[in-house]
């Protein structure tokens, strides 16, 4: 965990004595004392026993403007009174059945209608899980299995796709030809050969896929990488990705995991106007409980589907199940999510107004105080990099950038405001008034960083 100049650790552990004691508990049973080790914020977490609308407030008493709204799922506000209602209507029904039912179909209409690239949808529990199935799905198809994806993509937690998040000079490899950066242990190199990175808004990304093409079933792309930073694709750089996969039979994924049904109700597919082959979500709709979702033309989603023979089945199409995809719960929260924003679209040019609010008035904050950083993103999600503008790659983000975004994190939470080192999101419940407390909760922070010597 980063360690904190002394008066800052001081000020957060001072009023936050409560989820001090829980941490310590923590730490005796869970390793690295919370399950994701993006949750460890010096000098210790706080503990949350409410969300309310866009407010967190923890077991101190302390109230945080949030920013990261479980890393982009509560996308409505906490306790939204849609998503409340759904839940308690369905868990009086049941949470799983292990069968088709009703509302598992409904929500895939919903979700066929919506999705621009879907012929048809099935379900996972989370993002990861999506994505994983995503790849299966276009290896069976074209027969080959290697799969493409850019520096700084994140696109969940397993082996072949865990790594090049961050630019790393000594590793990454030049832009023409960037190379795979595991981030994990644990992950054989045979899990890692069928793994091909690509160089993120760059033409030079093109020729390799045309390079490798007798060896790629699948390119994974995201309109606007979260983890990455918030980092927006280039329209027309995404347009020509799509022609280029297609002419290569390459299959291309749009990963929609933050961008579905937040970057507007057709996601980053209407947003950047880019054809796909398959198209992956979580969060947003699932409003913070497990819903993954993969998408994709006939073609493609047949491969999910059976030959009626399953000797067959093993030979030509990829295996998918789990226990509790499409549960009860999910599912009617799905369906209620997604009926309120089909008829309420009005809510993403608010939304949309706000998130550029946050980066004007964050861009002013960072040039009045004469910093040398950049606000980017799209819509309703900004990253703060503390590199100069343009950002359009990892690249463009020097090392030890990670460690300045945590420590504006810290600095940050002293202020009330909780906003993810990654990239910060708003929900459908902030207001003006929460815009005008992050923009000055950043003026204090960066203030106090500059005051600390932790910047210049
Ligand atoms: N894809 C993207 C773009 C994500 O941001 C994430 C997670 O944040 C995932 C995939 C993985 O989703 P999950 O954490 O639900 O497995």
């Amino acid at each position: 965990m980063e360690s904190l100049p002394e008066a800052l650790a001081t000020k957060l552990s001072g009023a936050r004595a409560e989820s001090a004691r829980w941490w310590e508990r923590a730490q005796a049973a869970i390793p690295a004392g919370t399950s994701g080790r993006r949750r460890a914020i010096p000098p210790h977490p706080f503990y949350p026993l409410r969300g309310e609308g866009a407010r967190l407030v923890d077991v101190d008493g302390n109230e945080y403007v949030d920013c990261v709204n479980g890393f982009g799922p509560v996308f409505l506000g906490h306790g939204h009174p849609v998503v409340v209602d759904a839940l308690v209507e369905a868990v009086s029904r049941g949470t799983t059945f292990g069968t088709p039912h009703p509302d598992e179909v409904r929500l895939a209409e919903i979700l066929v209608e919506g999705i621009p690239c879907a012929g048809k949808v099935t379900f996972t529990n989370t993002g990861s899980q999506a994505t994983d199935a995503a790849l299966r799905v276009a290896r069976v198809l074209t027969g080959k299995p290697g799969v493409a994806k850019f520096e700084g993509g994140f696109h969940g937690g397993y082996d072949a796709v865990l790594g090049s998040f961050a630019f790393d000079p000594e590793q990454s490899g030049p832009v023409e030809d960037p190379r795979f950066v595991s981030i994990s242990n644990g992950a054989p190199a045979e899990n890692l050969a069928h793994t091909h990175v690509l160089p993120f808004n760059h033409d030079a990304a093109f020729d390799k896929i045309e390079r490798d093409a007798s060896k790629l079933a699948l390119v994974m792309v995201e309109g606007v990488q979260g983890f990455g930073g918030g980092i927006v694709a280039d329209r027309s750089w995404l347009q020509e990705l799509s022609r280029v996969c297609r002419a290569n039979d390459v299959l291309l994924m749009l990963d929609e995991v933050i961008t579905g049904f937040r970057l507007g109700y057709g996601g980053a597919q209407e947003h950047f106007d880019v054809e796909v082959d398959l198209a992956t979500y979580g969060k947003a709709p699932g409003a913070g409980l497990p819903l993954g979702v993969v998408a994709g033309t006939d073609d493609a989603m047949e491969m999910l589907g059976t030959t009626g023979d399953f000797a067959r089945d093993l030979k030509e199409r990829a295996y998918f199940g789990g226990t509790y995809n499409a549960g009860v719960l999910v599912t009617a929260v799905g369906i209620a999510v997604l009926e309120y924003l089909k008829s309420n679209q009005h809510l993403y040019e608010q939304i949309d107004q706000l998130g550029e609010m946050v980066r004007t008035g964050i861009g002013g904050v960072i040039e009045e105080l004469g910093v040398e950083a950049a606000v980017i993103g799209e819509g309703s999600i900004w990253g703060f990099q503390f590199a100069p503008a343009p950002i359009r790659s990892v690249r463009d983000i020097p090392p030890g950038n990670g460690r300045l975004r945590s420590l504006l994190q810290a600095y940050l939470l002293a202020e009330g405001v909780f906003v993810s080192p990654s990239f910060g999101v708003l929900s459908m419940a902030h207001t003006s008034d929460d815009v005008e407390r992050i923009v000055t909760a950043h003026h204090d922070a960066l203030a106090a960083m500059k005051a600390d010597a932790v910047i210049a």
